[in-house]
């Protein structure tokens, strides 16, 4: 190497540690700092207005991030510049700088953090809401942990070209790392030694940005083993084990009205599609009711009804005596209630999915004790003494520290169940349990039901399994096009049914398409 090119490294170095340029990449990184974070915090507020189902809060938010993002940063910089002043708001260039990248960086990371949200299955945030969970609450817990892994890399490719951008704010004179090495060049015309050492003070700072990106993945990234890990318990002996300590459900008393839910006269539509027309059904106390019907009938939609996750349209539905989520008026009349979540926390329903929907950032014992501690106010250790002997009850105390995606199906739904049980439900609704899982998964998942059936839990379960429906239900009812066809015993239902659209659907599920 020829001594004139070793003196230009040198002197590039020299530059790229001298006072000069470094307190214009001091004044570059403090812009692009406090935009980023004030940008983050921003981003927030008009990523969720724009998720809103508000109209005016979506349109305001939709209007700013296409006006921000459509239009160059450094007319934003100049139009501020320019328009404050004369409106009596007097900024040095320097928080003028800071004031507009702020707000340029609003609309981008709004919709990095929009896109991070969207990203979470939204069948996350119904098992959210139907643990009692309230919309703030999900989002914190549920839904940011999982968008981040999302938002991260999109957020540091935005923050790293911030702190390159802020050169454009040399136009209203902000003396930063690029315009200070202009006013070197300006005098010496060394323009490769002094582009190259801003060049390098730059690549510094944005490597320090990727540090960061990196260790944040990291910390969010769930599938890195985590430190602390609880100690396995050995599983409870199925025989010794007690479920009626677990699931503290009540005998009926005898004289009392024993109907636990009842719907009468239920509709529901979606759009102009009426799913559900005039549904009656009553369960007694500590029954176990069992519906049947194919696919489209409404079953799924007459369980989040009940559940109250979603409104119902006519007709009612009593849960213990209560219309969970509406309050009776002095009239008689009654209006959806102000706090959805809380209705749904005090009538205690759990729900069981049949895509198991456990929170996949969590492990099986915090996906339990999640909802008792943020929802109900247990102690983390109630919780999960509490959520351990669950675990183990269901056979799964072997795998309390595993994240879902390391448990098979049937592990799933057992946590899925243990989660539900978990605060102390006094009806739990089953949806299907069983259908995603392979057969020979689906014993498992069955036998912590009769457990729960065998205790006396009040409970109303979607399935075909004509064998477990005839060992546990009380009653099955039939479903069909939105309406019950027929109800009765087990043996009325399956052995002898009178509608022949429910003999036609037996034929179906019990001799499957072999041919
Ligand atoms: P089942 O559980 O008996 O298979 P569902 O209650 O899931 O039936 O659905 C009944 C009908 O309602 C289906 O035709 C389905 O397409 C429709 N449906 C369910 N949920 C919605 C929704 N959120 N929006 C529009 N249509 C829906
Ligand atoms: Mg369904």
């Amino acid at each position: 190497m020829g001594s004139e090119a070793v003196e230009s490294i040198l002197e590039t170095l020299s530059y790229s540690v001298s006072g000069f340029l470094l307190q214009g990449a001091l004044a570059a990184l403090e812009i692009a700092v406090i935009a980023i974070a004030a940008g983050v915090v921003l981003g927030l507020g008009l990523a969720l207005m724009r998720l809103s189902t508000f109209k005016p809060a979506s349109a305001f938010a939709w209007f700013y991030i296409w006006f921000m993002r459509g239009t160059p940063v450094l007319l934003q910089l100049v139009f501020l510049y320019d328009a404050l002043p004369p409106m009596g708001l007097k900024l040095d260039s320097f928080t003028t700088a800071v004031l507009g990248f702020t707000l340029n960086e609003a609309a981008f990371c709004a919709e990095i953090i929009r896109g991070g949200i969207i990203s979470v299955d939204r069948r996350q945030t119904v098992a959210a809401a139907a643990l009692g969970m309230a919309r703030f609450l999900t989002l914190r817990r549920i839904i940011l942990p999982q968008a981040m892994r999302a938002i991260l890399p999109a957020l540091a490719n935005q923050s790293i070209s911030v702190i390159k951008g802020t050169a454009v704010a040399s136009v209203i004179f902000v003396n930063e790392l690029t315009f200070r090495s202009q006013q070197i060049v300006g005098q010496n015309f060394k323009f490769f030694t002094v582009f190259a050492a801003a060049g390098l003070i730059y690549l510094v700072m944005t490597s320090a940005v990727a540090a960061l990106q990196r260790y944040l993945e990291q910390r969010f990234n769930p599938e890195i083993e985590r430190k602390r890990v609880a100690t396995p318990v050995p599983d409870e002996e199925p025989e010794a084990m007690d479920w009626r300590t677990l699931i503290d459900a009540k005998a009926p008393t005898a004289g009392q009205d024993s109907a636990f839910v009842v719907c009468r006269d239920v509709h529901k539509s979606y759009g102009p599609r009426e799913i559900l027309r005039g549904i009656d059904l009553s369960v007694g106390r500590g029954e176990v009711v069992v519906i049947m019907g194919p696919s489209g009938s409404g079953k799924s939609t007459l369980l989040r009804l009940i559940n109250h996750l979603e409104h119902v349209d006519g007709g009612e539905i009593v849960v213990d005596g209560k219309h969970v989520g509406y309050e009776s008026h002095t009239d008689g009349r009654l209006e959806p209630v102000r706090n959805l979540a809380k209705a749904r926390a005090d009538a205690r329903i759990g729900m069981v999915f049949q895509s198991f929907n456990l929170f996949e950032h969590l492990s099986a014992l915090e996906n339990v004790v999640e909802a008792p501690v943020q929802v109900y106010g247990q102690t983390e250790a109630e919780a999960r003494s509490r959520g351990v002997r669950l675990l183990s009850a269901v056979g799964l105390g072997r795998h309390i520290d595993h994240l879902p995606h390391r448990l098979s199906g049937g592990q799933q739904q057992r946590v899925a169940i243990a989660r539900a049980l978990a605060v102390s439900p006094k009806l739990m609704l089953f949806d299907e349990p069983t259908s995603a899982l392979d057969p020979e998964l689906v014993g498992e998942v069955l036998t912590a039901i009769r457990h729960m059936a065998e205790a006396g839990m009040t409970m109303i379960v979607v399935t075909h399994e004509v064998r477990f429906a005839r060992e546990v239900a009380d009653r099955i009812v039939f479903m069909d096009e939105g309406q019950i066809v027929e109800q009765g015993t087990p043996e009325e239902v399956l052995d002898r049914p009178r509608q022949e659209r429910t003999q036609r659907f037996l034929r179906l599920i019990e001799r499957p398409a072999t041919r």
